[in-house]
């Protein structure tokens, strides 16, 4: 039991069990780089800081006569423990208890599932889930973090945890406002109780964070300096003396002009607003500075990876907003479009009311024209990274292209800068292609883009629809996301060429005026064959007829309408919607003996009708499989089969 000594006896409250996981996960399975504590707190003394500066906009009081912003570290070798304050918002008792012991963030359960499940041991990625303060745990035994909320009236209080099942909640002394967090250091972690370990872990991890923060160090007394004896030791009568330090750069870095700015202070940002582990680096930035009428700067990241949030479906923290250079929002979307929600960074407004609220931002102008340029340039940036780095660009779009194809789909006023971006699998070999090498390298004759959507490149390598498009040297784009779907339908065209999909009814592929003259003669010649189908099959096709998308397979279905490809609409059924099933055209291949032969039997009228019913059956079927689409009745299907196979292994006998 904590020995308290305050007045009031301490309240045990119970932590939630979500924190009571995610304690337990710290204390037994994140091993390396516990260093990452000192990071989450000062991040969070650092958003308490923020937090009061935006607050006193409106209720300048808060700041009782002092605005000092600043956070401090001191150690205490003697009592082996490190403490952390910060003069911000503080918390009231009740933001004790909840803040610090449940977890607000809907995600983290997620986290820790995810981090149990890959063994993972880092305890790096603490920070992304809005779980940082716990990272205490790592190097520390007992915490007390002692808080004064800011405001007249307002008291101190005092929360402890051994981090068992419970901390306490008790009245304390603490005048001024804001938040003290001492650590009581585990026996093995007294590293960070060094000064110089200290102040490189701010520089790595902190230097950014644009408040002072302050190092307590011992220094030779005023007029002490260069008193130091001939060994480097304090010379006697120069009492040492502590003062507070300054150790982080604490400025605004995306104000500072480009060439003053190297590659590894960019990257060190870039890992600070997105709580990144160590050696990180983003795939691509932007940074810009917009002068004129309305003035902002903004300093844009790419990751190189999709962000962990996106990937378990929790809401990525991706743009802040400051208005002279005083952070007003954390997660601005409406600076964002959907599609670009995987970026990191900052934009700065001199033009912004410093209050602006949510509803005033999406009605502001400045803040269209601020968007704009953000998207800009980001797709200068990605432009660039495709044409000067395609591998690094490879990477990005494994990560992004599904986001990127959303906007294709949904941003009109983007769509033809995105088309650029674009990268498909096609039939010409491995690799991603983009749709201006595709045309570039279009064949004579061919007048479209043609691609076809399937499941995985390997059922669309072997799908019949490709057949005719293959055989005159045409290149197919494979694709295989659902969102295809819609990039495709929105896009329509690139460079004046149609995008046509393999699948459909309106593909057209007869060239020569011989070869639509030869098709006109099929229909007619295969007229008894097609009156059996449509008898047959009834209204599971809509139509049936002679196609010119095949060689080596006797038949395929294609899209009638303009509904999904089966694949899409499949994916939709099993997702719960409520999708029409699109109506088949039934196409087959004259020149196939099986068709050659079924042609034969139907014009012999009604003698083998129970057969030819059994062979379109099979047709039927088949076409089905290789759209990658169920079969409708499975026994009925292998059934005819078998009989099938057993006429023709009699025949084979026979003639034997
Ligand atoms: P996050 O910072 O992502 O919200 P943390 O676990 O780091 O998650 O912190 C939890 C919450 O505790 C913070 O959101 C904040 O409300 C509160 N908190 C933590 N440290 C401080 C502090 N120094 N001053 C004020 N509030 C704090
Ligand atoms: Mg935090």
């Amino acid at each position: 039991m904590p020995e308290e000594t305050a007045a009031a006896a301490p309240a045990t409250h119970a932590f939630q069990a979500e924190v009571s996981q995610v304690l337990h996960l710290v204390i037994h399975s994140l091993y390396s780089h516990k260093e990452i504590f000192l990071r989450e707190l000062v991040s969070n003394a650092s958003d308490a800081l923020d937090k009061l500066r935006f607050r006193a906009l409106t209720e300048p009081d808060l700041f009782e006569g002092d605005t000092t912003l600043a956070i401090r570290i001191r150690a205490d070798r003697d009592r082996g423990t490190l403490t952390i304050e910060d003069t911000g918002a503080g918390m009231t008792e009740e933001e004790l208890v909840s803040d610090l012991g449940t977890v607000a963030r809907s995600g983290s359960k997620a986290f820790l599932e995810q981090l149990a499940q890959r063994g993972q041991k880092d305890a790096r990625l603490i920070g992304q889930f809005g779980v940082g303060f716990y990272s205490a745990y790592l190097v520390a035994d007992r915490v007390e973090v002692v808080s004064r909320a800011a405001g007249a009236g307002q008291v101190a209080h005092v929360w402890v945890s051994e981090a068992k099942d419970t901390f306490t909640v008790a009245p304390a002394e603490r005048t001024a406002r804001g938040t003290e967090i001492t650590l009581h250091l585990r026996e093995d972690q007294k590293e960070f109780l060094d000064e110089w370990r200290l102040r490189d872990l701010v520089k790595r991890y902190s230097d950014y964070v644009s408040h002072p923060i302050q190092l307590l160090v011992r220094k030779g007394s005023k007029g002490s300096k260069g008193s130091k004896g001939s060994d480097g030791t304090e010379a006697s009568g120069a009492e040492a003396v502590a003062e507070y330090e300054t150790i982080n750069r604490a400025s605004a870095l995306w104000q500072r002009p480009k060439g003053e700015i190297t590659e590894e202070q960019y990257s060190e940002f870039y890992r600070h607003l997105a709580h990144a582990p160590e050696g990180e680096a983003p795939i691509a930035r932007a940074h810009f500075k917009v002068e004129g009428t309305q003035e902002f700067a903004g300093l844009i990241y790419v990751p190189r990876d999709k962000p962990f949030e996106l990937r378990i479906g929790m809401k990525h923290r991706g743009v802040r907003l400051y208005v002279k250079r005083v952070l007003v929002m954390e997660d601005c979307e409406e600076l964002v479009p959907e599609w670009l929600r995987f970026i990191v960074g900052v934009i700065d407004s001199d033009d912004l009311p410093l209050n602006v609220s949510r509803d005033v931002l999406q009605q502001s102008p400045a803040v269209r024209t601020i968007k704009k340029q953000l998207v800009k340039h980001v797709l200068d940036a990605l432009e660039a990274l495709a044409s000067e780095r395609p591998d690094d660009y490879a990477v990005a779009w494994k990560a992004f292209g599904p986001l990127l194809k959303q906007g294709v789909a949904s941003d009109f006023e983007y769509k033809d800068r995105l088309a650029k971006l674009l990268r498909y699998e096609t039939t010409a070999g491995e690799g991603n292609v983009s749709l201006a090498d595709y045309v570039k390298r279009m064949k004579e004759g061919q007048d479209a883009i043609y691609y076809a959507i399937g499941e995985s490149r390997r059922a669309l390598e072997g799908a019949p629809h490709l057949e005719g498009l293959r055989k005159r040297g045409y290149e197919v784009l494979l694709m295989t996301d659902p969102i295809d779907e819609w990039a495709t339908e929105s896009l329509r065209t690139f460079e004046g060429k149609n995008l046509v999909s393999a699948m459909r009814a309106d593909l057209k592929i007869d060239a020569t005026d011989e070869e639509k003259t030869a098709r006109i003669a099929d229909t007619e010649a295969l007229g008894p064959l097609f009156a059996r189908i449509r008898a047959v099959l009834g209204d599971r096709i809509t139509e049936v007829r002679p196609s010119d998308r095949l060689t080596d397979s006797p038949a395929c279905l294609v899209l009638a309408s303009g509904g999904p490809h089966g694949y899409v609409e499949r994916l939709l059924r099993e997702a719960g919607r409520d999708v029409p099933k699109s109506s088949r055209i039934l196409e087959l291949n004259p020149e196939h003996p099986i068709v050659r032969s079924l042609k034969t039997l139907a014009e012999r009228g009604e003698r083998d009708a129970a057969h030819v019913a059994d062979w379109i059956e099979v047709l039927y079927d088949q076409a089905l499989v290789a759209e990658g689409a169920p079969i409708e009745d499975p026994n009925g299907f292998a059934r005819r089969i078998t009989a099938l196979l057993a006429q023709v292994s009699q025949a084979s006998a026979g003639t034997a």
